[in-house]
C-alpha cells in the first residue's frame, strides 16, 4: 500500500486519459486466489478503481458498481472476465455512472459481480423466457404450419396409436408453451415429411371404407325390407289357405271331435301355411280332403269295396261303425283297397256278416 500512496497522484492523472498501468490492476488482483486473479485485474480495467479522493477502490468495493441490465441470446459471444467462448447467455451490466457495458457469461456474473438473489432470480427466469422465446421462434420458423397440420391430420393420427400420442403431445406444447420437446420434434420432423402424402391415401381409403360401409347398410336395410314383406305375404297366404279349409269344412257333416279338430287344424294353418302340417294335423286334413273331394258331384269311385261300405253308410249304423266305414272310404281313395290292414279287413268282414243277418 506504500506504492500505491505514492504513485496515487500519477494514477490519477492516468486514468483520466485512460491509461492505468497494468501494474496496478494486478496489484487489485494480488490478494485473491491465483485462479481469479485475471478475472478481478478484467473487471478492474473497466470500472472506476480511482476514488474521487484520489485513494485505490477495492475489488469488493467497485464491483458494486455494476448493475444488471439484462440477458441476451444470440450469437456466441466471449465472456469478457474469464475469457470463456463460447457463451451462450449474455449478461450484460453496466456501471450507469461511466456508461460502461460488459458482457459476462452466466456463471461470473454471479460468482464475480455477486449481483443480489434477486437479481438472480430474475436473471434466472429471463434467461429461461429468452431460451424459450428463442425455441419457440425456432419453431415457428422450421414448421410454421403445425398447427394447421395438426388439425388437419387430426383424424388420420388419431387412427394410429403412436401418431395419436404425437398429435396429443404437440397440441398440449404449442398451445402451453409454444414449442414441441426435441423427442417430439424429432418424432414431428419425421411424420411431416411424408405427412400430406399419407394423408391423400388415408382419405381415399376412407372414402372407400364409408362407402363400403354405405353399402353394407343399404343392403341390410334391404333384405330386412324384402323379409318383412315376405313375412307379410306369407301371412296373407296363410290366411287365405285357413279360411279356405274352414270353408271347406262347412260342408261336411263332422262329429264334436272332428269340429275341435278342424279348428286346430285351421289355428296350425293360420301360424304356418298348409306345408307347416305334421303328424296328427296332417293326417286328419289328409283325410278331410278326401271327404271333400268324395262331395264333388262327379265323383266316382270304382273299387267294388269302396261302394259297399258307401251303401252300409246309408244304413242306420252307431258311431263306431259309422266312422270306421268313413275311415275305410278315405283309407281306399289314398291308398286303394289292396293296402288296407288285416286288421281293417278282420272289422270289415265282420260287419259285412253282421249287416248281412240283420
Ligand atoms: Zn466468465
Amino acid at each position: 500500500m506504500e506504492i500505491l500512496s505514492r504513485q496515487i497522484a500519477r494514477w490519477q492523472r492516468q486514468a483520466d486519459s485512460g491509461e492505468l498501468p497494468d501494474e496496478l490492476y494486478e496489484i487489485i488482483a494480488e490478494n485473491a486466489a491465483p485462479s481469479h486473479r485475471r478475472i478481478l485485474s478484467n473487471l478492474a480495467r473497466v470500472s472506476r478503481v480511482v476514488d474521487d479522493d484520489g485513494s485505490i477502490r477495492t475489488y469488493e468495493d467497485f464491483k458494486n458498481d455494476w448493475e444488471y441490465m439484462n440477458t441476451t441470446i444470440g450469437k456466441p459471444e466471449t465472456c469478457y472476465l474469464c475469457g470463456q467462448h463460447p457463451i451462450l447467455e449474455h449478461c450484460v451490466l453496466i456501471d450507469p455512472e461511466s456508461k460502461k457495458e460488459i458482457t459476462v457469461g452466466n456463471i461470473c456474473v454471479n460468482r464475480f459481480i455477486g449481483i443480489s438473489s434477486e437479481d438472480q432470480e430474475t436473471l434466472k427466469l429471463t434467461v429461461k423466457s429468452h431460451k424459450a422465446d428463442k425455441k419457440k421462434a425456432d419453431f415457428a420458423i422450421a414448421f410454421p404450419n403445425a398447427l394447421y397440420a395438426l388439425r388437419r391430420y387430426e383424424g388420420m393420427m388419431n387412427d394410429k396409436k403412436p401418431l395419436r400420442t404425437l398429435n396429443k403431445t404437440m397440441v398440449r406444447r404449442l398451445t402451453t408453451v409454444g414449442y414441441p420437446g426435441p423427442k417430439t420434434i424429432t418424432q414431428w420432423k419425421e411424420f411431416i415429411y411424408t405427412a400430406e402424402k399419407d394423408f391423400q391415401i388415408w382419405v381415399e381409403q376412407k372414402e372407400i371404407e364409408d362407402q363400403e360401409k354405405q353399402k353394407r347398410h343399404h343392403e341390410a336395410k334391404r333384405r330386412d325390407m324384402a323379409f318383412q314383406q315376405e313375412i307379410v305375404k306369407r301371412r296373407n297366404e296363410w290366411r287365405i289357405q285357413a279360411k279356405g279349409w274352414m270353408t271347406d269344412c262347412d260342408i261336411l257333416t263332422l262329429n264334436a271331435w272332428e269340429r275341435r279338430m278342424v279348428h286346430r287344424v285351421s289355428n296350425r294353418i293360420m301360424n304356418g301355411g298348409l306345408s307347416s302340417l305334421k303328424d296328427g294335423h296332417k293326417s286328419f286334413y289328409d283325410q278331410m280332403r278326401v271327404l271333400f273331394f268324395m262331395q264333388r258331384p262327379n265323383f266316382q269311385c270304382d273299387d267294388p269295396l269302396f261302394q259297399e261300405v258307401t251303401a252300409w253308410l246309408k244304413l242306420d249304423l252307431n258311431e263306431w261303425t259309422r266312422s270306421f266305414c268313413r275311415s275305410i272310404q278315405i283309407r281306399i281313395i289314398q291308398d286303394g283297397s289292396e293296402n288296407l290292414s288285416e286288421k281293417q279287413i278282420q272289422v270289415i268282414e265282420s260287419t259285412r256278416k253282421r249287416l248281412s243277418s240283420e
